[in-house]
């Protein structure tokens, strides 16, 4: 045993951190009959999941994540979801999932069947609509490879076999080709595919949810399954907060005789277990870190000081919470109230460009505005007839270098509270053009800078939403580490989860669920010892 400490508790798995792929992991091993503990450092489960009155009194703000859509379509709620539902989690849904709304007050929508979304993009340009079909046309037959590529450990014979199936299927030609276009840019995809630049405005801005810009390579792939399945799942979100997904993880771990203790950080991992802050040495067969690698490899684990240094953080992220006395009343197309997120931006080019700026280390002049609106779906998040908004902006750098619209002073570079709510009243500034009613609504409002969000959660460092660059060294095949792929480490038992790691971040719990199937996966001793039974 290494650690030192006093040694209290054996666990066949201890998992460090209570984020959505550490609580996913630890439900499927618990419900699997293994003893479990989940050790988190801060004092609420969730990591990223947390929904909190941080406004008003009575107005349920998701803190930091609000959308589910990659929960409800992941392998952990495939497996978990009915054992959830009995522990109080239920999901309400939208017809109205996405829009983009322009400068001009025009917008675009995405909605939820094939014809809707052909008549729509028909409507800003006839064409694209078939375009539209085309894309479904192509997509569907392989979507089990386009989706199989997230859901998969790549480093692994599982991942080989999914190389395997795409030749079998398409021929070693097809299969490249199919190789080739996952690496096209959502820029170039778009401007092939759709004639609209409203179309290009409606798709552009999801790459931003993935860490990624337009101009990025495999964007265009990213955009075109987040765009299929938004059409085919909508927005789900549960009812009463995103919190209660974590809630019922924690009451299904427990009810299966696991442990999940808060304010415990863990200073020290090791094959065979790990040492609290507190002292306590708590011996596991398997230790599944939910971490980024820079603290894995960068203080847990002795002696890999080294490995991750070279690792790179994305853009950082602000959130912007409104309490409203009214819900918000938005000029233009009616559907806009009811739409749960709706992206503020001049198109293609404006998300481009802010990206740009943002990495240049600029505050950007016009941003990409991400308005969540979770109350048309959940009405118990705010006292009756009152209004919430959920804003995301992903487009920030974390050391300010200045400010591409020349207006704001950033002083030092750093982000501090002052900066953050000049900034905060640039983009309130913005949506005020399109929601007249939002400035005298105003009951409270609470901002989040960079800071904050790494203040709140170390997994967030610098502001990283997104647990690392995506960029495509640090992505697919290469992440976290191209040293280090997939989802083992150098010490035996040692695994590493979380959005730093395939298939990155999100809500879908994926790296968690395949580190629970390969620790479930009977071993090869047990498996000569059963067939030397037979
Ligand atoms: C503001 C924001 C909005 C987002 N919106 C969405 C959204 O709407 N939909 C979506 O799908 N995704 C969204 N994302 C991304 C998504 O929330 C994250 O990718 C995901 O939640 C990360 O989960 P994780 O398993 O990596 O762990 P995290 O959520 O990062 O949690 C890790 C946990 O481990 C704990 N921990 C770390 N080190 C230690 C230690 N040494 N000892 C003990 N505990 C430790 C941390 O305290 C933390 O609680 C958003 C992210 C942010 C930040």
């Amino acid at each position: 045993m290494h650690g030192g400490g006093r040694l209290s508790r054996t666990y066949d798995a201890v998992v460090v951190g209570s984020g959505i792929n550490g609580l996913a992991c630890a439900a499927l091993l618990a419900r699997a009959g293994r003893r479990v503990c989940v050790l988190e450092r801060n004092d609420w489960f969730g990591g990223a999941i947390k929904t909190d009155e941080i406004t008003e009194p009575g107005f349920k703000h998701d803190v930091f994540s609000a959308w589910h859509p990659l929960w409800v379509g992941g392998p952990a709620h495939a497996q978990l979801g009915g054992d959830l539902g009995r522990h109080g989690l239920e999901y309400v849904n939208t017809e109205l999932p996405t829009a983009t709304l322009y400068p001009d007050g025009e917008s675009a929508f995405l909605l939820r069947s094939a014809d809707e979304n052909a008549a729509e993009l028909d409507r800003h340009h006839p064409g694209d609509g078939d375009a539209w079909r085309a894309l479904l046309d192509e997509f569907f037959p392989n979507a089990d490879l386009a989706f199989g590529i997230l859901g998969t450990e790549l480093w692994s014979r599982h991942g080989a076999g999914l190389g395997l199936k795409a030749v079998r299927r398409l021929g070693r030609r097809g299969a490249a080709e199919f190789a080739g276009r996952l690496l096209v840019s959502a820029r170039d995809w778009l401007e092939t595919a759709f004639r609209s630049e409203r179309a290009h405005g409606l798709f552009a801005p999801w790459v931003l949810h993935t860490g990624l810009g337009p101009d990025a390579a495999a964007s265009g792939y990213i955009a075109q399954v987040i765009a299929v399945a938004v059409q085919e799942g909508g927005m789900p979100i549960p009812r009463g907060g995103g919190q209660k997904l974590a809630d019922a993880l924690v009451a299904l771990i427990r009810e299966n005789g696991g442990t999940c203790e808060a304010d415990t950080h863990v200073e020290q991992v090791f094959s065979g277990g790990v040492r609290t802050a507190a002292g306590e040495t708590i011996a596991a067969d398997a230790v599944v870190c939910n971490v980024t690698p820079t603290q894995l490899y960068g203080a847990l684990l002795e002696g890999y000081a080294e490995k991750a240094s070279g690792f790179r953080y994305g853009r950082s992220e602000m959130q912007i919470h409104y309490a409203l006395s009214e819900p918000p009343s938005w000029e233009g197309d009616e559907r806009l109230a009811g739409t749960a997120i709706v992206h503020v931006t001049p198109g293609l080019d404006g998300v481009s460009r802010s990206v740009n700026e943002a990495e240049r280390g600029l505050l950007p002049a016009e941003a990409t505005v991400v308005v969540g609106q979770p109350l048309p779906m959940d009405e118990s998040r705010a006292p009756e007839g009152k209004g919430i908004l959920w804003i995301q902006l992903q487009e920030l750098p974390w050391r300010i270098k200045g400010d591409a619209a020349g207006e704001i002073d950033v002083g030092s570079g750093e982000w501090t509270e002052a900066l953050r709510e000049r900034y905060a009243d640039r983009i309130q500034a913005r949506l005020a053009r399109h929601i007249p009613n939002l400035e005298a609504s105003i009951l409270g409002r609470t901002a989040l800078s960079p800071a904050d969000l790494q203040a709140a959660n170390v997994n967030l460092r610098h502001g990283d939403p997104y647990g690392g660059s995506l960029a495509l060294d640090q992505n697919f095949l290469w992440r976290p580490l191209p040293s280090q792929p997939g989802h083992r480490t150098p010490l035996p038992g040692v695994w590493h989860i979380g959005a730093s790691t395939h298939p990155g971040p999100g809500l879908g719990g994926a790296s968690g669920a395949l580190v629970a199937q390969q620790l479930l996966q009977p071993s090869l001793v047990s498996r000569a010892r059963r067939l030397v039974s037979r």
